[in-house]
């Protein structure tokens, strides 16, 4: 049954909308409406952005403790993992993630990142006395940054969102949060936690909305920060206007990231990793190793059991936990995919999947795969956000560190080997911000983000605290 919704959650409230135009939001495997809520307006941005600003100079909040504020991301962490099965069955529903996945990603990882936050808030130092050179002292403060606009895109809408309330409530920041009208149920949810949890009120507030309200938020005069994920373009957009605006921003961003298999790999390891490395959420996930680089000594062999093993996945009902791979968040994202697919055919050798599945209705493509991909190829370029892998043929071991190299982007990859030592050694080389030796799966206590295209600033770990705080120092001079 479809799950209306008639209000906003701005300043521990549940508060009418300033407009009625509405967000329908279609389930990706069937096409259908599953539920509805109000779009945000500008109105409703400037009421909670002020509501974030009381609650960041005025409210209970303010005066927190870095305990208090541990505890209170607890309470946050006990509200959601009590609703995980639901937030995971909205997010499957709403963009095709398998359940399965969703379990694990949507909900069990943000009650975890939850509770990280919440112990390093509890041991936040945040004021240290330094012995000046020049014969005083100076207290270094790291001082919360203010008032956070966090804009999130539909692929992992829970994860992405706690991935930046966790470390700047941490800091002890306030948030305004504008989740994608693809993925919007899901942060009704959320909200009904943050009540749950007690939060002092203006602490979190979402207004759901398109890109307009995303840019209003943005340049709104009353944001300190701005922590965006999504697309590239989206992001250089963003970055520009936070440029002219001196604000700092952090920008998680695309990715055409690299499977590196070694001669000396294990195969069927490689095989068991596909879904999880390089067909993540139908392959709708940022690090996803869209491009394996296969060395010239087991190309055949490599490219026949890749092709194999992706044939012989299960496409279906996201919700079926027997699924591996969904169907597309939108059909307009459908179409895009489905374009890079017609594009590979005129670029590479097809070796598996390639069409339609044969699904009564939601926006299914096959997995697919080609093989002689050159790395100059559109395909090899371009981030298509589907289950679509490239094979590219490699010579020695510095030509397969070259290639995975040569990207616009820089945020994921993956080394498949038996010697780790050897793995490790060609993953400090290749230019990414994370990498993974036989697997991949970002840790939570430690920094995740991209280079060059992929973004600025890293989420994930103790560093990400840091994007949530500034310096100030006091000179004590008499
Ligand atoms: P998108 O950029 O179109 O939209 C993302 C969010 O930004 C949405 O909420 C959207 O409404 C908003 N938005 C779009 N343009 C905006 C603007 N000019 N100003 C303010 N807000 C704006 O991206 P998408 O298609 O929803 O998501 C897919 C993209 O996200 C992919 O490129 C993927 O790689 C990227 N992504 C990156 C990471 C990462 O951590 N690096 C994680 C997940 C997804």
């Amino acid at each position: 049954m479809a799950t209306t919704h008639q209000k906003f959650f701005i300043d521990g409230q549940w508060v009418e909308p300033a407009s009625s135009s509405r967000i329908n939001v279609l389930g990706a495997a069937t096409g259908e409406s599953i539920g509805s809520c109000p779009e945000g307006a500008t109105a409703d941005i400037d009421r909670a952005v002020a509501a974030a600003r009381r609650a960041f100079k005025e409210s209970a909040w303010a005066s927190y403790t870095p305990a208090e504020r541990g505890a209170a991301l607890n309470r946050f962490a006990d509200a959601i993992e009590k609703r995980g099965a639901r937030l995971a069955q909205t997010v499957s529903m709403q963009n095709g993630m398998p359940i399965n996945v969703a379990d694990q990603l949507e909900s069990g990882f943000v009650v975890g990142v939850l509770r990280y936050y919440a112990a390093l808030a509890a041991g936040l130092v945040t004021e240290e006395t330094r012995p000046s050179p020049l014969g005083f002292n100076t207290f270094v403060r790291k001082e919360a940054i203010g008032v956070v606009g966090a804009i999130v895109p539909w692929n992992f809408p829970v994860a992405l969102s706690i991935m930046k309330i966790g470390p700047a409530l941490a800091a002890g920041c306030t948030m305004v949060l504008k989740p994608s009208p693809e993925t919007v149920l899901d942060s009704y949810i959320l909200a009904e936690a943050a009540e749950e949890a007690e939060l002092p009120p203006g602490v979190l507030n979402w207004v759901p909305g398109g890109r307009d309200v995303g840019a209003y938020l943005v340049s709104h005069p009353g944001i300190d920060k701005v922590a965006f994920t999504g697309s590239t373009n989206a992001g250089r957009i963003i970055a520009q206007e936070c440029g002219r605006l001196l604000r700092p921003v952090t920008l998680e961003l695309g990715g055409k990231s690299a499977a590196i298999i070694l001669e000396d790999a294990d195969l069927n390891a490689v095989l068991q990793g596909l879904p999880s490395t390089s067909l993540l959420n139908n392959g709708q996930a940022c690090f996803s190793c869209t491009r394996i680089l296969a060395p010239n000594s087991r190309y055949d062999e490599i490219v026949d059991a890749i092709a194999g093993s992706v044939s012989s996945l299960v496409v279906g009902d996201p919700l079926d936990r027997a699924t591996q791979i969904g169907p597309m968040a939108s059909s307009v994202h459908r179409t895009r995919v489905e374009g890079y697919i017609a594009k590979g055919k005129s670029e590479a050798r097809l070796v598996a999947g390639g069409g339609v599945p044969q699904q009564e209705r939601g926006w299914f493509v096959q997995p697919t795969v080609f093989a002689d991909v050159d790395n100059a190829a559109t395909i090899a370029r371009e981030e298509i956000f589907g289950p679509v892998l490239s094979i590219i043929r490699y010579g020695s071991e510095d030509d397969a560190v070259r290639i995975a190299s040569e990207s616009e982007y820089g945020l994921g990859g993956t080394i498949w080997s038996v010697d780790r030592d050897r793995a490790a050694s060609l993953a400090r080389r290749v230019e990414s911000g994370t990498v993974g030796i036989n697997g991949y799966l970002p840790d939570i206590n430690a920094p995740f983000g991209g280079i060059k295209a992929s973004g600025l600033g890293r989420e994930l770990g103790p560093e990400s605290i840091a994007a949530y705080q500034q310096y100030k120092s006091i000179y004590m001079l008499g």
